[in-house]
């Protein structure tokens, strides 16, 4: 506990010098982090593959690819997120200063996991740094190369007392979770989300969920199959299943439920050759418990292909189940694994209605050559985000805000909106001493003249186009010389 007390209070004394504040400090900060991952890219690779018998090739586009390019926007756009934005004034403040302030939350506390172990942690950590705040890092301990890495290269690179890692597991966390924090930002299961967020409620601290759930892919009949097909193969079986926004599992129309099976057994063999185990694009369960978790998902269920398994290596082979039961297990929990269930809806009215009656997903996907229907199953449906005609994509576009709704998460982050998450949007409204008479309405003794001139004030809306900026700024002015005659 007073190893925790020591790390969380040495960062807040470092946040306290306010040296993590002028934008100088935070753009040489992401500099040395864009250093550390250039320079160390060689050992970085390999506690990635260590971890998840994850290739070269693989883990730079899945990891750090993605660290450099959220490095590189980060640095180049933070001048103008952090400036003031003004915002628009009313008939009351058109003389004022008004603006949103970004300022740093303060210390915050990064929680990641193992299935995507380096840019979990990174990701959040530009923005939290480039908000200007000291940031405390927890990587998963079920990943231990990678977080054995972080621990030691992060110390090496950044500023010691502002942004310390600390590496455990379940005591460790659970300890850390007692300390008061200004934002947590936790990626992981939603059962541990709820603890995440019972800890932080003891301090008020709010929080960023990134959490799981069964992510439904809808495929139509009006729809290129083979491409499909290709493009959900490649989003649910890389890193073996082990992809929070993988589709979880596939909705069709009965008709084309076996062409959906051979067109993705075709791109499993342009994908991985005729033995899976031997490609080196293919990767491993991450550990035993996860790996008997997964194969037991596979019992009473008709494999239509795939289904092999080795538990020496936790290799499990990208499987496809057909004609599965909603009841069945393997759609209770999110999958976590290369096991693609299909099962048959007779309409897309049925998809939805299947989608609806379910927890909110972390994403969903359709297919169809009909945007019109794409558009429809996003209105008449909830999900954190959603790509139609791809798998995935959505995720890769920094625009966008990565996140859950209900029980997918809450709070979303990614570019600038990672720089949002970890600051406080202050409100700033700056007056000067002059012109007091416009102020008599709000200040008793009570009038019905006082009311109506602060409804006149206050409600009246001009269109702007019809009107004029000049004459509604005539308007005031009679209006505060009105006000002085009727005072
Ligand atoms: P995990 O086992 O690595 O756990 C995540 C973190 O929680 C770890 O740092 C761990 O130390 C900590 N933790 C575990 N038990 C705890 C406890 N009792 N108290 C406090 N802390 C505890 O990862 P996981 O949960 O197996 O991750 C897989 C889940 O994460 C899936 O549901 C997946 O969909 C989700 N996920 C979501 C995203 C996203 O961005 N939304 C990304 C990756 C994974």
């Amino acid at each position: 506990m007073e190893r925790m007390q020591q790390i969380v209070g040495r960062a807040r004394a470092a946040f306290n010098s306010g040296r993590s504040r002028p934008l100088e400090f935070r753009i040489q900060q992401l500099k040395a982090l864009e250093r550390m991952v250039q320079e160390k890219e060689k050992e970085i690779l390999a506690a990635i593959k260590a971890d998840l018998n994850k290739c070269g090739h693989n883990a730079y586009s899945h990891e750090i690819m993605g660290v450099l390019g959220e490095l590189a926007l980060t640095m180049e756009k933070l001048p103008s997120w952090a400036a003031p934005q003004p915002v628009k004034k009313n008939l009351v403040t058109m003389r004022d200063e008004a603006y949103i302030n970004y300022e740093p939350l303060g210390v915050v506390l990064v929680i990641g996991a193992w299935n995507y172990p380096f840019v979990l942690v990174m990701q959040p950590l530009i923005g939290a740094i480039a908000a200007g705040n000291a940031v405390v890092v927890k990587p998963s301990e079920v990943s231990a190369n990678t977080a054995r890495l972080v621990a030691e290269l992060l110390p090496q690179y950044l500023d010691k007392e502002l942004y310390p890692v600390v590496t455990g597991g379940v005591p460790e966390t659970t300890e850390l979770l007692t300390q008061r924090f200004d934002h947590i930002l936790y990626t992981g299961n939603t059962a541990v989300g709820k603890i995440v967020m019972a800890a932080a409620a003891k301090h008020l601290t709010p929080v960023t969920l990134e959490l799981g759930g069964k992510s439904p892919c809808y495929i139509d009949r009006d729809c290129d199959l083979a491409v499909a097909c290709r493009r959900i193969t490649w989003g649910k079986y890389m890193n073996c299943g082990q992809t929070c926004i993988a589709p979880d599992y596939i909705l069709c129309h009965p008709s084309i439920q076996g062409k959906v099976v051979e067109n993705i057994k075709a791109t499993l063999k342009e994908f991985y050759g005729d033995d899976v185990k031997s490609s080196p694009d293919y990767e491993r369960i991450i550990n035993q418990r996860h790996f008997k978790r997964v194969k037991s998902l596979l019992e009473g269920q008709k494999i239509a292909f795939g289904g092999e398994t080795d538990e020496a290596s936790c290799f499990i082979a990208p499987t496809i189940l057909t004609d599965v039961s909603p009841e069945s297990k393997v759609m209770e929990e999110e999958i976590f694994g290369p096991v693609l269930p299909i099962l048959t809806v007779k309409s897309v009215e049925e998809a939805i209605e299947f989608i609806n009656r379910r927890e909110k997903p972390l994403a969903l996907y359709v297919f169809s050559n009909n945007k019109q229907l794409i558009k429809r199953v996003i209105s008449e449906t909830s999900s954190g985000g959603v790509t139609g005609n791809d798998v995935i994509m959505h995720f890769f576009l920094p625009t966008l805000p990565f996140g859950g709704v209900g029980h997918s998460g809450m709070g979303a982050y990614h570019g600038r909106h990672s720089f949002e998450t970890f600051s406080h949007r202050r409100s700033c409204l700056i007056k000067d001493l002059k012109m007091e008479s416009t102020n008599k309405m709000r200040y008793p003794p009570s009038s019905q003249k006082k009311v109506d001139w602060a409804k006149f004030f206050f409600l009246k809306r001009f269109n702007k186009a019809r009107v004029g900026l000049f004459v509604v700024a005539l308007l005031g002015v009679v209006a505060a010389v009105m006000i002085k005659v009727v005072n």
